[in-house]
C-alpha cells in the first residue's frame, strides 16, 4: 500500500493551514474531511495576529474580500465599556504592521483556506470519516475511511497530524482527552437585522458578561449576525429551557443582544449547541502522530483565540515535519518544542479566562477591571488578547492573582442575590443596584 508522507485528519483552519505548509514543501499530503465544504462552523471573530498567518498561506486578500475588517473587541458593563482596540499593541506585538483583523463566515473562510491546500497539491477527500486507526505495534500509521458513498479504505502516512476539532479523534481514542471543569456550553445562531451601534456597524466585537458567563454579538457580511452564549450546562439544565428558548429569552433580555440589533431581527438558522467545551489532551504527540488546534486542547472562546491557536499550532508542527529527513522515522521528540509551546499558551489563555469568569461573578472585580484602563495596562492586555499568547505570561498571571484577590475580600455577587435569578442573565454589573438594595435590606 502507497505510504503517503502526512495524513491530516479534518480540514478545518488547523488542517488546511498544515496541509498548505507541507504540500509547499513539495511533501505528499492527504487530507481526510467528513464533511462537504462550505459547512457552517462556529468562531467567526479572528485575532489581528493569525493575518501574519494569512499573509505567510497567500490567503490574506481573499479573506479581505469576504470579511467584516474586525479593529478590536469590545465588553460592555453596566453603563461602561472596555474596548480592546487593536491599534493600541506595545511595541513588540507580532501585528504592529495590521493592527485589525476579521469577523469571517467560516463557511466561506474554511473553504479558501482549504481551496488554499488544494492549489498547494494537497490531496483532499472531503465527505470522508475517519473511523479507525491503524497501528504497527505502538506506532499510528494509518487510519481507516469511510466516505459518504460507502467505499471503505486504508491510508498509511509517514506522519498522522490529528486536526479533527472537538472531536479529537486520536487523543479519544488513545484515552488521553481530559475534561476541564466546569462544564460551559455554547448556544448560537444567526440573526437578520441592522447594528443600532456604530462600534457594531464598524466591525467591532462586542461581548457582555452576565453571572459564570457572557453573551456575543458581531456583525457578518450583508446585515447577518453571529448571536450566541457560554454558559455553564449547570445553570442551562436548572433554567429547564431548550436551547432555542434560552437563547430567544436572551435576545429578549440581555442589553447587548437586545439593543445591539435592530427590533426588526429575525433568526435565521437553527439553535445550535456546542457542549464539552473545556477539554484538553495529556499528550500532544506520541508515536506516528501528533495533535494540533482543538484536537490538542480547546479553551473557553471568550478571547476568540480558537482559530488563531489553531493555525498557529498548525504552522509550528508543518514546519517541524517539513524540515524533518524525508527518509527518518518521525519520532515524537520532534514535538517536544511544539509541546512546550503549546502548554504556555494553554495555561496563559487559561489564566485570562479564569480572570474573566471570576470577575463575571463578582462586581467589585468588574470595577477593578473597568478603572484600570489605557497606558501600558490596555498596551499589555491588547498585545495579548491579539494573539501574542507567548509573552506577557507573567503580566497575565498577576492580573488574575489580583482578580481572585479582589474576588475573595468582596465575595462572589451569587452570595448576595441568587445566580440564577433573572438579572444575572443581564450584565452582573448593571445588576449592581439590586445587590445593593439585598444588601440593605440584609442590614436592616
Ligand atoms: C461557542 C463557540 C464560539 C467560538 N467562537 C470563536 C471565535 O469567535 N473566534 C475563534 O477564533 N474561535 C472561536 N471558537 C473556537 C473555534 O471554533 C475553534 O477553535 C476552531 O474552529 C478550531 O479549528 P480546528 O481546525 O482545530 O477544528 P475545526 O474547525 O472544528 O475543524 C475540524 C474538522 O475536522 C473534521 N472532522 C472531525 N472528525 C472527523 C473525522 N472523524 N474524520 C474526518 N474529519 C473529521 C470536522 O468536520 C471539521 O471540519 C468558538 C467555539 C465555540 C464552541
Amino acid at each position: 500500500m502507497k505510504q503517503h508522507d502526512v495524513v491530516i485528519l479534518g480540514g478545518g483552519p488547523a488542517g488546511s493551514t498544515a496541509a498548505t505548509i507541507l504540500a509547499t514543501a513539495g511533501l505528499d499530503v492527504v487530507v481526510v474531511e467528513k464533511e462537504h465544504f462550505p459547512r457552517f462552523h462556529i468562531g467567526e471573530s479572528l485575532l489581528p495576529a493569525t493575518v501574519n498567518i494569512f499573509e505567510r498561506l497567500g490567503v490574506h486578500s481573499a479573506i479581505r474580500d469576504c470579511s467584516v475588517r474586525k479593529p478590536g473587541g469590545k465588553w460592555l458593563y453596566g453603563e461602561k465599556e472596555v474596548p480592546g482596540d487593536f491599534t493600541q499593541f506595545d511595541q513588540k506585538a507580532s501585528f504592529k504592521d495590521n493592527p485589525y483583523s476579521y469577523l469571517v463566515e467560516r463557511c466561506t473562510f474554511d473553504k479558501i483556506l482549504i481551496d488554499r491546500s488544494e492549489d498547494a497539491g494537497a490531496d483532499v477527500r472531503f465527505g470522508t470519516e475517519v473511523t479507525e486507526l491503524i497501528y504497527d505495534g505502538t506506532r499510528v500509521t494509518g487510519v481507516k475511511c469511510k466516505s459518504d458513498h460507502g467505499q471503505e479504505y486504508e491510508l498509511r502516512g509517514r506522519q498522522i497530524i490529528d486536526a479533527t476539532g472537538l472531536r479529537a479523534l486520536i487523543p479519544s481514542k488513545l484515552r488521553l482527552r481530559k475534561l476541564t471543569e466546569p462544564h460551559r456550553m455554547g448556544i448560537y445562531a444567526q440573526y437578520a437585522a441592522r447594528p443600532t451601534r456604530d462600534d457594531i456597524h464598524a466591525g467591532w466585537f462586542l461581548g457582555q458578561m452576565f453571572y459564570d458567563g457572557w453573551t456575543w454579538l458581531l456583525k457578518l457580511p450583508e446585515d447577518r449576525f453571529s448571536v450566541g452564549a457560554v454558559m455553564t450546562v449547570e445553570r442551562f439544565r436548572k433554567s429547564g429551557l431548550s436551547p432555542a428558548q434560552m437563547l430567544e429569552k436572551l435576545v429578549e433580555e440581555n442589553p447587548l443582544l437586545s439593543q445591539g440589533m435592530t427590533e426588526d431581527r429575525r433568526r435565521i438558522s437553527d439553535v445550535m449547541v456546542t457542549g464539552n467545551m473545556g477539554n484538553s489532551s495529556e499528550q500532544l504527540a506520541g508515536d506516528g502522530w501528533v495533535a494540533i488546534g482543538d484536537a490538542a486542547y480547546f479553551i473557553d472562546p471568550c478571547y476568540s483565540s480558537g482559530v488563531h491557536l489553531a493555525m498557529k499550532s498548525a504552522e509550528m508542527v508543518a514546519d517541524l515535519v517539513a524540515a524533518a529527513p524525508s527518509s527518518e522515522l518521525i519520532c515524537p521528540t520532534l514535538f517536544e518544542d511544539y509541546t512546550q509551546k503549546m502548554r504556555h499558551h494553554e495555561s496563559t489563555v487559561h489564566n485570562m479566562v479564569d480572570a474573566f469568569y471570576i470577575a463575571s461573578r463578582n462586581t467589585s472585580v468588574q470595577k477593578m477591571v473597568t478603572t484600570f484602563q489605557g497606558g501600558w495596562f490596555t498596551r499589555r492586555f491588547v498585545t495579548f488578547v491579539g494573539g501574542d499568547f507567548d509573552r506577557n505570561s507573567s503580566y497575565i498571571g498577576r492580573v488574575r492573582r489580583y482578580c481572585q484577590f479582589v474576588g475573595k475580600l468582596f465575595g462572589n455577587d451569587s452570595r448576595r442575590t441568587p445566580a440564577n435569578s433573572p438579572e444575572y442573565l443581564h450584565n452582573a454589573a448593571a445588576s449592581a443596584p439590586a445587590t445593593a438594595a439585598a444588601e440593605a435590606a440584609e442590614a436592616a
